[in-house]
Formats: structure tokens, sequence, C-alpha cells
């Protein structure tokens, strides 16, 4: 039978993608239909959503968040716990397209899992290709699965991108804002605060993203993320420093012509262009007036104040297990930094610290990815007192 609606899962739908990309679908009810939710703990929102969406299943990942929702969803939907059970959740038959929106590594098992479903697959999930971008990929391909990118960059990447053919493609461009400490000396970055470090100028987002974005982890990722969605060498992929972020990313061919994508900066575009493709989505959207924006400023990337973005890079030069180590030490430092327990600077020296006693594995499988993670994460955790 033809199916008018999308059948969703939308993984991470208590975060800030996944709220967002609820919102477009509360308000085209006749294009899209949720039929997985799932998150990690806050149970009141998922709550919530439960009522409004009334997906057929709620996948969390705490005991507590799990009795709370068995006890007040209604009996139509089934509530489960664990990466396990969501691994098997997104592979049932009636999704059509699954929203990979969780944060960090937690996000590789079910992202795998859709694909493996042969599912359409929309990947805001960045860490899932940091952390084994050869083997999702690989997997990718095997299966027939064409990503849509979420990420603004990738996602203007791939609509500049349609109608080509990816052999004229001579150097993608990808645009960073610089974060809130772009024009920062770096003298003062000794006493960066949360605060501080959390005041995205353009773009709000996720805890984590944002710290990554202040440190530019965000933008080495989205260059190892850019390398295995489009298959281009890491040296056919600049970055450019543009602080209003209204380019979002540039296309250059062999013809010397450039294709670039606009628009103010708002994740709901990259997310509709996603959900609603091949096709636009109508929905209202504020336009871009170009007089709000008369001088676009351009400028190269200082990897001596942001030298994590030298370290992606690197990991992702050297391959194998690299770009998981790195992404592992990340997530902790991120967290230690968050919790108090280092200083925006000793992020930079954690991973370092961090990168330089993890293991390595030349050509891994999920399972040495996953082993790699938590003994880096395990390394990293030990080494935060010794900072
Ligand atoms: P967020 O912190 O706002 O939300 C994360 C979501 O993941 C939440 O729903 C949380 O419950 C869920 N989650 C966390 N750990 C989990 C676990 N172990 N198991 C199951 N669910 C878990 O994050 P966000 O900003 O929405 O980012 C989500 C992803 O999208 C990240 O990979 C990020 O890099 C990417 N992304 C985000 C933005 C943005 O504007 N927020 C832009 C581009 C890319
Ligand atoms: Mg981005």
């Amino acid at each position: 039978m033809f199916k008018i609606k999308k059948s969703l899962a939308i993984l991470g739908s208590t975060g800030s993608i996944g709220t967002q990309a609820l919102s477009i679908v509360r308000a085209r009810p006749e294009m899209f239909e949720v039929f997985l939710l799932s998150a990690n703990s806050n149970c009141e929102l998922l709550y919530k959503q439960a009522k409004i969406f009334k997906p057929k299943h709620i996948v969390v990942n705490t005991q507590e968040a799990y009795i709370f929702l068995k006890k007040n969803v209604k009996k139509t939907t089934t509530i489960s716990m664990g990466v396990d059970n969501l691994c098997q959740i997104v592979q049932l038959p009636e999704i059509d397209l699954v929203l990979s929106a969780i944060v960090g590594s937690a996000g590789l098992r079910p992202t795998i899992s859709a694909i493996l479903a042969n599912k359409n697959i929309a990947l805001a999930n960045k860490e899932s290709l940091v952390v084994a971008g050869e083997l999702v990929m690989r997997l990718a391909k095997e299966n027939s699965i064409d990503f849509l990118p979420v990420d603004s960059e990738h996602s203007a990447i791939f609509q500049c991108l349609v109608g080509e053919d990816f052999k004229s493609v001579d150097r993608l461009i990808l645009t960073a804002s610089g974060g809130p400490f772009l024009n920062r000396p770096k003298k003062q970055f000794n006493n960066i605060s949360i605060s501080d470090a959390l005041k995205h100028p353009n773009w709000k987002m996720g805890k984590k993203i944002t710290i990554d974005s202040a440190t530019l982890m965000n933008k080495g990722f989205e260059l190892i993320e850019a390398y295995w969605l489009f298959g281009l060498s890491e040296k056919c992929i600049d970055i450019i420093i543009h602080p209003e972020s209204i380019i979002h990313s540039l296309v250059e061919f062999v013809d010397g012509s450039t294709k670039a994508q606009l628009g103010v900066p708002d994740m709901t575009t990259p997310i509709l262009y996603a959900l609603g493709f091949p096709k636009r989505i109508k929905y209202p959207f504020k336009s871009l007036n170009l007089i709000d924006y008369s001088k676009l400023t351009f400028f190269q990337p200082d990897k001596l104040r942001f030298p994590h973005l030298q370290l992606a890079y690197d990991c992702l030069k050297r391959g194998g297990s690299s770009t998981c180590s790195l992404n592992a030490a990340n997530e902790i430092a991120v967290n230690a930094f968050l919790n108090k327990k280092i200083s925006f600077v000793n992020m930079f020296k954690l991973i370092e610290m961090s990168l330089e006693k993890s293991i390595f594995v030349d050509d891994p499988s999920l399972e040495d990815y996953l082993h790699v993670d938590s003994e880096t994460r395990k390394i990293t955790s030990e080494l935060i007192s010794k900072i």
C-alpha cells in the first residue's frame, strides 16, 4: 500500500536536534508520524513527547526513566531500556527514516544497526563517523545507504552536490564560526569560564557540541565527517573561519566554479532538508536579508590558539583507531571541564596526554572500536587527577 507519511525514529529526541526535528513533525503532521523516540534519561520531556506524538516505542537508557515512563505513559506505547533494545527496535520494518541525533559515541551502535536494516538515515551524530568512519561507510556501501547529513556544513555540501558528477569536485570548503573565543588572545585562555564557553555567538546547541565549537574540536570532527561522507582526501578539504555563519559551506569544481549554500544560522533548515529529501518542505523561515549582513568575512583558522584542530588532522592521517581515541578522550575532557574538574586549556593537555597512552588498532572491527573507546575513556579519566 502507498504510504503518505514518513514514519520516523528519533534517536536523541530530548536534545537540541531531536526537539527541533519534533517541532517540524508537529507542524507537518500530514508528512510525518513518530514510531520510535529514544533518549538517555529526561523522562519528563519524554512523557510530554509521548503524549503529543504517540510513538509505538520509547527506549531510554536509565532504570529510573524506564520505571517512570512504564508507570505513566499509555500502554499503546512500549517502553524499553538500553542500547541492545534500541538496536533491535530501530530495525523494525515500520520505520522509514532514522534521525540519528544521540550525542557522542553512544550513537554508534544504533546508527550501525539502522544501516544493517537498510534504513534511510538522517545523520546528526557526527561522532559515529569520527569513531568508526571506515567501518560505518563500508557497511553503508554494502547496504546501499546514502546518509542525509544534518550537520549544517555537510548539508550545505550535500545540497551543492545535487545534480553534479562527484568526479567534477576539486575541493570542499567547510566554514566555521570560530566560536566565542575567535578574537581572544591565547594569554587570556586561562581564565575562560564554563559560562563563557557555553555562549556560542551564532548557534544554540547541546552543551557538548557547544564546548567542541569553542575549542574548534567540532570543526576537526567535521573535517573527519566530511572526509568519510564525501570520500575526498583531507588535502582537498579546507576549513575557513567565517564568523557570520551565513555561508554554511562551499564546493569548488574542476572548471573553477564554486557553489555555496547560504541561510541564516538555524538548524531547522538542514533538519528539514534531511527529513524531506528528495523534496523540500515548505516551512516558515527567517529570510536571509543580505543587507543585514553587508560584510561577510573570512579568515584562516589559528591552529596555534586552537590546537584541537591540528589533532583532528593528525589523527585522521594516522588512521586506524586514532580518531576513535580522539573522540573518547575529548568526551571525557569536555565532561571534566563542564564538571569543573579541569580548566578550558587543560582539555587540550588531557587529550594530548591520553592519545600518547591510548592503544592503537590498525584495521579495527566494531568490537575493536568499542574496546578502544572504553579503554581510552578509562585512561583519560585516570589522567584527570594528574593534570
Ligand atoms: P544534546 O546534548 O542536546 O542531546 C543529546 C541527545 O542524546 C539527548 O536526547 C540525550 O538524551 C541523548 N543521549 C545522550 N546519551 C545517550 C545515551 N547514552 N543513550 C541514548 N541517548 C542518549 O545534543 P545535540 O546538540 O542535539 O547534538 C546531537 C548530535 O547532533 C551530536 O552528535 C552533535 O554533534 C550533532 N549536531 C548537533 C547540532 C546542534 O545544533 N545541536 C548541529 C550539528 C550537529
Ligand atoms: Mg556543524
